[in-house]
């Protein structure tokens, strides 16, 4: 059977990665969260003092980024655990501190450059499902399948707050929903490959769609990009 590419972009935690792992479980395709790459660098500045507040040492970065090495162990549960330099940081890469300095750090050109051929390279065989921001309009922009996905800024932060609390992460949601909007915006304006869907992407608002819902859709979609139809629809 023919093998495709999938690719999933759209906002912030609007469940993208949840709807691309099952899509890989159910198809044997493999799932590749270019977000935990984008985190795992910016975990690698942060480790490395490049912070001085809100600016980065863009000069010790840029010569740093050549020996960073992401990679990504898949775990029997479908999961995949991110390794920075052979070290598991999935646990650290999803807290609050990453997530209010990776957006700055994913719009610096030489890093996206470093991303998108790692990428690249992940894709060559085909076969996999890669969510993110700008899967289907940089990175493949020729993907056979192409979804965008959104809901309302206040449905996703609550998703997400529901997801930190449960992992143990002290949070408010208002620091959430902030952090949301945040990122938002400056994944929307960035100069290099800002936030939008692709010409040819369908859109999905998943605000009043359940897990399951989106998942027999998003199984849909993905039949019918391979030419087949689902018999149980
Ligand atoms: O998907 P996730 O929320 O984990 O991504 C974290 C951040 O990484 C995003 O807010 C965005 O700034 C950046 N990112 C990106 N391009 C991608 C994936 C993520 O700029 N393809």
């Amino acid at each position: 059977m023919k093998k495709i590419i999938v690719a999933i972009d759209g906002h912030s935690s609007c469940g993208k990665s949840t709807m691309a792992r099952k899509l890989a479980s159910r198809s044997g395709y493999t799932y590749i969260d270019t977000g935990a790459m984008y985190r795992a660098v910016t975990l690698f500045a942060i480790q490395n003092g490049l912070f001085d507040g809100d600016s980065i040492d863009t000069a010790t970065l840029e010569a740093e980024i050549p020996g960073i090495r992401i990679t990504f162990r898949p775990e029997p549960d479908g999961h995949q655990t991110t390794l920075l330099n052979g070290a598991d940081v999935e646990h650290e890469i999803r807290g609050m501190e990453v997530s209010s300095k990776v957006s700055p750090i994913a719009a610096l050109g030489f890093v996206r450059t470093a991303m998108v051929n790692l990428q690249r390279e992940m894709g060559l065989q085909k076969g996999i499902v890669m969510d993110g921001r700008d899967i289907g309009t940089v990175v493949y922009p020729d993907a056979e399948l192409k979804i965008f996905v959104t809901a309302s800024d206040t449905v996703r932060a609550q998703r997400r707050f529901d997801e930190l609390t449960a992992k143990g992460t002290r949070t408010t949601y208002e620091e959430v929903l902030e952090n949301v909007r945040q990122r938002d915006y400056i994944d929307s304006h960035r100069e290099i490959a800002p936030l939008r869907p692709a010409d040819d992407a369908i859109i999905l608002d998943n605000s009043n769609l359940t897990i399951a819902q989106q998942d027999e859709w998003l199984y849909d979609r993905f039949l019918e990009a391979i030419g087949q139809t689902n018999p149980l629809t």
